[in-house]
């Protein structure tokens, strides 16, 4: 090697140096966690995400890894175990703020994480299988009381939105069913339309197509005012109009990285994050399934986790007084 070589190499690895960690990121696949199934809301925000950051990272493989379990808290565990240079993503939901309240030996802690921004907000819809015989919620609430023993209720495991959904559910109906947990929202729709669950509270994300083409029960949606879009969601009427006074629940989305992430990778990720939100190809996917896209300070880093810990003190108290034990 000639010395003209060796001395623009030196300067290579230099300036290399000096740009630090993000000069070279991403530098090999980025893999981005889902902690529930393929095919519910959480893998259709993952999926419009992925294909967005794949514009912003052009040449970058980006792969969706499905780590299902435990309500969302093993795809957790494994992201906050992985190493922190951004190559390892997790795509969650409110699950970050409701499980601390629920696993007594959670594995990690939200100051494992590195948080690089909020998504969206997503009405969440009680449907029936096809064959339930109430036709709206009222009808479903007199079915309930004549059929309790026998009603039965799916959800995404210990945590889940659609868990903590249900539970209020009860709550607000003042009754016990049945609850069935699956891996996630879309092996639970898949079991609904096969008429072998009755009932599901589920992010609009899932239920959308569904209800459009009339192939589920659609009972009532949980935000406080009715939704202006799309047309199949507008046409529902609240649980809080149909008689759950108060009854309003909605699920947000974040990213996060493994803590000690170094900050210009955070920050690079954040802006791509941020291009996405902006993005129109995400922006109309996600609205043609009932999600608002956040354009406030929660998409910043410290503005999303201002949010979760306050997001992680209300549902606090909402568990304290609806769920009575801690899993082990
Ligand atoms: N919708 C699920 C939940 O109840 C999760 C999923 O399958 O995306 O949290």
């Amino acid at each position: 090697m000639n010395r003209a070589v060796l001395l623009l190499l030196s300067f290579t690895c230099l300036s290399l140096a000096l740009a630090g960690p993000a000069a070279a990121y991403p530098d090999k696949p980025i893999t981005l966690v889902v902690p529930y199934a393929a095919g519910g809301p959480t893998d259709k925000v993952a999926r419009d995400l992925v294909d967005g950051l794949r514009r912003q990272f052009p040449g970058t493989a980006i792969v969706i890894e499905h780590t299902p379990g435990a309500g969302g808290t093993t795809g957790a565990t494994k992201v906050a175990r992985a190493p922190g240079d951004g190559h390892t993503l997790l795509l969650a939901h409110i699950g970050v703020a409701t499980a601390p309240w629920l696993y007594r030996h959670l594995k990690y802690s939200a100051a494992d994480f590195e948080y690089l921004g909020m998504i969206n907000d997503v009405p969440m819809t009680l449907i029936g299988r096809p064959g339930l015989p109430p036709s709206n919620f009222a009808e479903l609430t007199r079915w309930i009381r004549t059929n309790k023993t026998q009603v039965n209720l799916a959800h995404a495991g210990a945590g889940s939105a659609s868990h903590l959904c249900g539970l209020l559910l009860q709550q607000g109906l003042q009754t016990n069913l049945t609850t069935i947990p699956f891996s996630g929202t879309g092996p639970a729709m898949a079991a609904m339309l096969g008429d072998q669950v009755d009932l599901l509270c589920d992010q609009a994300t899932n239920t959308t197509g569904q209800i459009t083409s009339g192939t589920v029960k659609a009972y009532g949606v949980t935000t406080s005012q009715r939704l202006a879009q799309p047309p199949a969601l507008a046409r529902m009427p609240t649980l809080d109009e149909s008689g759950l006074k108060g009854f309003q629940v909605t699920i947000w989305h974040g990213l996060y990285a493994p803590r000690g992430t170094p900050k210009p990778i955070t920050e690079r990720l954040n802006g791509a994050l941020r291009a996405v939100l902006a993005d129109p190809a995400f922006i109309k996917s996600q609205q043609a399934v009932g999600a608002v896209i956040v354009t406030d300070d929660r998409t910043s880093p410290e503005g999303h986790r201002r949010f979760v810990a306050a997001e992680t003190a209300r549902w606090g108290t909402l568990i304290k007084g609806t769920v009575l034990e801690y899993i082990d």
